[in-house]
């Protein structure tokens, strides 16, 4: 007997919560208070912002996606910028640029935070009695901490899976346990999609708007033509609604 029922594997962050957007709003912040700390000693606010990302792209590559390394980068960011103007760095300067980063990790910023037609199309996925499972990248505390906030156990129960990287050594040991072609849902080029459909998966692809954070643009792996089938590209997320009867 087959079983009919589809499989959906969906990502979290810029899937079904805006976190992106909150790591630019403070980032936002953090050049802000550099520019009111260093007055003219500060760098142009590109070459601030891309400091700040290089030094923390600097820190995914050496340690992962450890809880304190984003606002441990402000910190390194800060003190490189003063030693480009020959100063001293300040230790209540660095307190400061750490707590402003930790507001990433503000959960009542998560509370609800769902990304336009989200929470609709997740009930209509259980209304179909399809399996959910939600799988998510980076520090365990933090993802779980959003789950909470989100109220996301209601769609997912337990299939909640923390996992410290999406390669295809991730995706070729889930797919082991499933009994038809899941799906993988996700905005991330690198982490969604490429490594999912080239261990033998589908994939719906919904990227953000307004283009992807720095970690995705630096992969430049490709899909074949064979590869690029198994791809549904979408708008928004509630047009897996739409497309339900053709996956
Ligand atoms: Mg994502």
């Amino acid at each position: 007997m087959f079983n009919l029922k589809k499989s959906f594997f969906i990502d979290l962050d810029d899937t079904i919560t805006p976190t992106g957007y909150r790591y630019s709003q403070v980032v936002c912040e953090f050049c802000y208070y550099l520019y009111e700390q260093l007055d003219r000693n500060a760098p142009f606010v590109y070459d601030l912002v891309l400091l700040q990302q290089e030094t923390d792209l600097k820190l995914i590559k050496k340690y992962g996606f450890f809880k304190t390394r984003f606002p441990h980068s402000f910190v390194l960011t800060y003190r490189e910028v003063c030693k480009r103007a020959g100063l001293s760095p300040k230790k209540e300067v660095e307190k400061k640029v750490k707590e402003i980063g930790k507001k990433v990790y503000d959960m009542s910023y998560y509370k609800k935070n769902f990304i336009e037609g989200v929470e609709e199309t997740l009930e209509f996925l259980v209304s179909k009695q399809d399996s959910l499972t939600l799988l998510t990248m980076g520090d365990k505390e933090i993802q779980l901490g959003k789950v909470r906030a989100l109220g996301l156990e209601k769609y997912f129960q337990n299939n909640l899976l923390v996992v410290p990287e999406k390669i295809q050594a991730t995706y070729k040991k889930l797919l082991k346990e499933q009994e038809n072609t899941p799906y993988m849902i996700g905005d991330s080029f690198r982490s969604d999609i490429v490594p999912s459909v080239k261990s033998g998966w589908n994939a719906i692809y919904i990227p953000m708007p307004g283009g992807t954070w720095s970690y995705d643009k630096k992969f430049k792996q490709e899909l074949t033509k064979e590869e690029w089938d198994r791809v549904i590209k979408l708008r928004n997320f509630k047009e897996i609604k739409e497309k339900y009867d053709i996956l």
